[in-house]
């Protein structure tokens, strides 16, 4: 069964994506309002009824908003995100919307251990993002990989670095969202506040442009059908084309592979993975 993903938003004014595997329809992140979700899934002919269910990374504002996961409860969309992302949630909203979920709306999943949806197995990996220790403000960060045990898509974005474990994860995604989130000098030299460019630029932080093209060229090395699509950009402190560029470079020498860049404030490309091949359906440059 192919695999259709429909990206509505990426970086830090939030993300939102949409991965539809035959009749299974899953909404990873909902770091979008609920009117917003609602008009990108009324594009695709869509209702928030219609998800099968959402899953969640991390408990930061732009992946999480309590008010649109109190619209998907109302329309028995559930919720799957592990505790430590909900206590975060709880943490940052205080008793706010999170209070009024009806229960069994949310459900856990644990990191390392495979679940299922409707056909689609998933693996949710940790990933070190936010803060070390029990009181991380985003929670308990993951990854994630998913398979129907012909194709593989990983979704991996906010990542202050590539661990082993990324890497042995993602290896065996065909079309993968991977966080290119700044270029290093643009994130040192830029207007922010000190401890917040140290913070993005840590390991609890978010991935550089060449952090990104390392990672995908040891990920696809030898590859051939491969997609990726360079996600989370900084408004400020990186541009599509620095991003792309390096990449590319990376992946030129090793892989055969397509590399797109997810839109920040409207619906990205569309993708299609089919039999291992990935593809935007408007093709753009390959690599
Ligand atoms: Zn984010
Ligand atoms: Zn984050």
């Amino acid at each position: 069964m192919a695999f259709h993903l429909q990206m509505f938003r990426s970086g830090s004014s939030g993300n939102c994506s949409l991965l539809t595997v035959g009749s299974t329809r899953l909404l990873i992140d909902a770091g979008i309002g609920p009117r917003s979700l609602a008009k990108e899934l009324a594009v695709l002919g869509l209702n928030v009824r219609d998800l099968t269910a959402a899953v969640f990374t991390h408990s930061h504002s732009d992946h999480l908003r309590a008010n649109t996961m109190l619209a998907l409860a109302r329309e028995g969309v559930p919720m799957y995100m592990n505790e430590g992302t909900l206590q975060g949630a709880r943490r940052r909203e205080g008793r706010g919307d999170l209070e009024r979920l009806p229960a069994g709306m949310v459900r856990h999943f644990d990191a390392e251990r495979p679940f299922e949806l409707k056909g689609l197995q998933l693996t949710a990996f940790q990933v070190d993002h936010g803060a070390p220790g029990p009181d991380n403000h985003a929670g308990d960060p993951v990854g994630f990989v998913m398979t129907d045990g012909r194709d593989t898509f990983g979704y991996c974005t906010d990542i202050g670095h590539v661990t082993l474990n990324t890497l042995m994860h993602l290896k065996a995604a065909d079309l993968l969202v991977f966080e290119c989130n700044h270029d290093i000098e643009m994130a040192r030299l830029c207007a922010r506040p000190w401890n917040v460019k140290q913070w993005i630029l840590g390991d609890y932080g978010h991935l550089n442009n060449v952090q990104c093209a390392t990672a995908l060229a040891q990920l696809f090395e030898g590859r051939e059908g491969v997609g990726v699509v360079l996600a989370h950009l900084s408004e400020q402190c990186n541009t599509v084309g620095m991003a792309r560029e390096t990449t590319r470079e990376a992946l030129a020498e090793v892989c055969e592979a397509v590399v797109g860049v997810a839109t920040r404030h409207s619906a990205s490309q569309p993708w299609v993975l089919d039999g291992g091949r990935a593809r935007p359906l408007e093709l753009e440059v390959p690599c």
